[in-house]
This record gives structure tokens, C-alpha cells and sequence, in this order.
């Protein structure tokens, strides 16, 4: 017996019981079915199962009931309270959930039209790897609407309309709603990373949207145990054909224990956020109001330009934000050299507090004219606020911050 069918009036339900399928030995949560292939009673049932005219496994790079399980609990909460099914499929990360959107959906002469803040991995996919097979990216800024919509206008070999927001590392917002509408309105497909939101915070579907993805390395697992990805969409048709195709002839399956892993931390989705959410209500405020800050990126704050975006398409403004040292790049060396409780490191969306000082880490490499462009400064961190108790996260900010 399935409970998928069973209609959860609160989120935090759903994401406890959503996608499970009761397993035929009893088992309470789903087993990590370490299997790489699965066994056919007969060779009429290979027959079958091959030719699409029985369910059933074959092979875990096209499938596995421990990915399953996942594929079915995150659709249910990106659908949640929506009533048109989704499809999910589950990835080895964020970026092979990228690349099989991207590569299933474009081909030679289209191109991708997307924000210049988008997260660094998916800016070179589109900006490096996709050109030489000859799709070009057209980078614009999407929060302004009247220049999006001109983009979209002139340029009919724009295909695809992908959206992240908020956005790494800026945590600028743009308008899921309009951008859709006009994405639709130009015949493109429409796509959108919900990584920083989750679906608790934030549900693209709602607003038409044709894609969903997911780094769950992030907040979906919310315990840095493990690296994933999910693809969702509605056309199901589509999901079903040609993106299942393409995913696994791309090979960028999750495994059975990651994707386990992933299950488990969803269960507690929303007690997380919640806790996430409101530790970022007052770290934000302490940093704005800090001598040693210039600026803090964050959406919750009034002062933020896409406050009222993110407080149009968002349950709460998340738990994601960055904020500008005056001491420049020493100054950012000197903070998350003295950081006691908090973690230095990259990545994001686990329990605990995790900085990152972009300048000295992922973007040292980049030039800095090309960084600043994208708005990250040398004094620039980006946080993710934790779940630890609020007075020990603004106590090690604070100690760290001293002159
Ligand atoms: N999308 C966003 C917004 C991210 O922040 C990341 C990684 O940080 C990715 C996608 C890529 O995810 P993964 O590292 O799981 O491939």
C-alpha cells in the first residue's frame, strides 16, 4: 500500500509521509536498496519491463526504489496544494540536474536567457560549456521587466528562460510571476533553481513555471550528509520520454544511500526552515546595524530593492544572506580566521552556521573587475544562518567582527 495519495492539509506532513511507497517487508523507512540491477522472473518479464508494458526496475541508473522514494517526496512538496501531478528525477547533484535540463531541452542555435547573479557552476556551464556545441547564453538583468521583455522580443532564437532566485551569491530576487508570463508570452520554456527556497519557502509551479531544480545537497538534506539533485516538470508526457531518455543516457543517476540520506533530513523540512528563517530575522539586523558592515544583502530587510519581490513569492525571505566588510579582502580574511562556533566553508543550507568569504575562496581565481560585476565585492560573505541557538550565532559574529 501507497499513502502518496493521501492529501496532507499541512506542509510538514507532507514532508514526513510524502512520496513513501510501504515496503513489502515492513521495513518503516525506506531500505537503501544497494542493488545495481534487478532480477526478472522470467525472460517474458525482462520483455516486458524493457518494452514499457510492465513497471518494475532493470537497472539503477534508470531507476532504483531508494531514489524513487525521493523523487516522489520532493515532487509532492514542490506540488503541494497544487492539483496538477509532477514528476521529479533524481540526480548524482545540482549541476547533473542542470545538465540534463539544459542538454535534453536546447539544441544547436537556441540560446539561454538567464540573470547575470546565478550560482558559479551553472554560470560556467552556460556561459563555457554549452557554447561549443552551440548554444550561447544572453545574459540581462531580469529584475528590470520592460528590458527582459525586449531581450525576449529581438532575440528569437532564445529558447529557454532559466531562473534562479534567490540567486547564489547575491540573494537578489526576480520576479517568478512576470518573468513567466513573459517567458510564455515568447514561447519559451521556463525553468527555475529553487535551491536557496526549497519548496517550503517558495513554489515556481504556482506561478507556471516548466522546471524545477534542486541542489538537495542543500537545505532538502539540511545536514551536509550528501551530494544530489532533482529535475521536476509537469509535462509529463515530456518527463516520462524524453527527459527520462536523456537522463539516463547522460548517466547522472543520485545512489541509494545519498538519496536516503536526502529522505531523512526532508522529514524535517519545515521545523528547520522555520528555525532557519527566524535566526536570519535577527542576524540580519545586528549586521545591518554592525560599525564593521557596509551592507547586508538580505531579503527580509526593508532596505533590500527586492524585498517586496521576495515578499510576493516567498512564505519568508529564507535564511540565506550576505553582507559587505568595510575591511575589504584583509578584512574578510581577518573575520573568518577569528570565527569560533560558525563553519568556515562553502556550500550552504545545513543545520549549522556555514560563511563563505567568496573574494579568498570559490571566486579567487576570477578577476576582480569580472566579480565585481557580478556584485561580489573583496570585504563580501555570504552566510547561511543556522539552527544553533540565535545568541550564539550573533555572540561569534560579533567577537569575530571586533577590530
Ligand atoms: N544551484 C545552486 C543555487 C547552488 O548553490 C549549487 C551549489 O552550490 C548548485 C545549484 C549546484 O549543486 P551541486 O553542488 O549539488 O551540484
Amino acid at each position: 500500500m501507497s499513502d502518496k495519495k493521501i492529501n496532507y492539509s499541512g506542509f510538514g506532513s507532507a514532508a514526513v509521509h510524502g512520496g513513501h511507497t510501504k515496503d513489502p517487508n515492513h521495513a518503516h523507512l525506506v531500505p537503501i536498496y544497494a542493488s545495481s540491477t534487478f532480477v526478472f522472473d522470467s525472460a517474458e518479464q525482462g520483455m516486458r519491463r524493457f518494452s514499457g508494458k510492465e513497471d518494475g526496475y532493470i537497472y539503477s541508473r534508470w531507476g532504483n526504489p531508494t531514489f524513487n522514494e525521493a523523487e516522489e517526496k520532493i515532487a509532492a512538496l514542490e506540488g503541494f496544494g497544487l492539483d496538477f501531478p509532477l514528476k521529479g528525477i533524481m540526480h548524482a547533484s545540482g549541476m547533473a540536474a542542470i545538465s540534463t535540463l539544459m542538454l535534453a531541452l536546447l539544441k544547436p542555435g537556441d540560446k539561454v536567457l538567464s540573470h547575470f547573479s546565478l550560482y558559479g557552476g551553472t554560470e560556467e556551464l552556460i556561459n563555457k560549456a554549452l557554447p561549443p556545441l552551440g548554444i550561447q547564453p544572453v545574459i540581462a538583468d531580469l529584475r528590470d521587466l520592460n528590458r527582459a521583455e525586449e531581450v525576449m522580443k529581438n532575440d528569437r532564437a532564445i529558447r529557454m528562460l532559466y531562473l534562479e532566485t534567490p540567486a547564489n551569491p547575491t540573494i537578489q530576487c526576480v520576479d517568478l510571476e512576470e518573468l513567466t508570463r513573459l517567458g510564455k508570452k515568447y514561447g519559451l520554456v521556463v525553468a527555475c533553481d529553487n535551491t536557496f527556497a526549497t519548496p517550503y519557502l517558495q513554489q515556481p509551479f504556482r506561478f507556471g513555471i516548466d522546471y524545477v531544480v534542486h541542489s538537495t545537497t542543500k537545505f532538502l538534506n539540511g545536514h551536509g550528509t550528501a551530494i544530489g539533485g532533482i529535475l521536476i516538470g509537469k509535462d509529463l508526457e515530456m518527463m516520462n520520454g524524453h527527459i527520462t531518455k536523456m537522463h539516463r543516457l547522460l548517466g547522472g543517476n543520485s545512489n541509494p544511500f545519498d538519496s536516503f540520506l536526502l529522505i531523512n533530513g526532508i522529514k524535517t523540512l519545515e521545523l528547520r526552515m522555520d528555525r532557519h528563517c527566524s535566526n536570519a530575522e535577527k542576524v540580519a539586523p545586528f549586521l545591518e546595524g554592525h560599525s564593521s558592515v557596509s551592507k547586508v544583502n538580505y531579503t527580509g530587510l526593508k532596505s533590500h530593492p527586492d524585498h517586496q519581490i521576495a515578499l510576493k513569492q516567498m512564505r519568508h525571505p529564507g535564511a540565506m544572506l550576505s553582507f559587505e566588510l568595510k575591511g575589504g579582502l584583509t578584512g574578510g580574511i581577518e573575520f573568518m580566521n577569528k570565527l569560533n562556533m560558525c563553519i568556515r566553508t562553502v556550500s550552504l543550507g545545513t543545520c549549522d552556521t556555514l560563511l563563505s568569504h567568496p573574494a579568498s575562496m570559490t571566486h579567487y581565481s576570477v578577476p576582480q573587475e569580472d566579480r565585481l560585476r557580478y556584485g561580489i565585492t573583496d570585504g563580501l560573505i555570504r552566510m547561511n544562518v543556522g539552527i544553533e541557538n540565535v545568541e550564539d550565532i550573533i555572540g561569534d559574529l560579533d567577537q569575530a567582527l571586533l577590530p
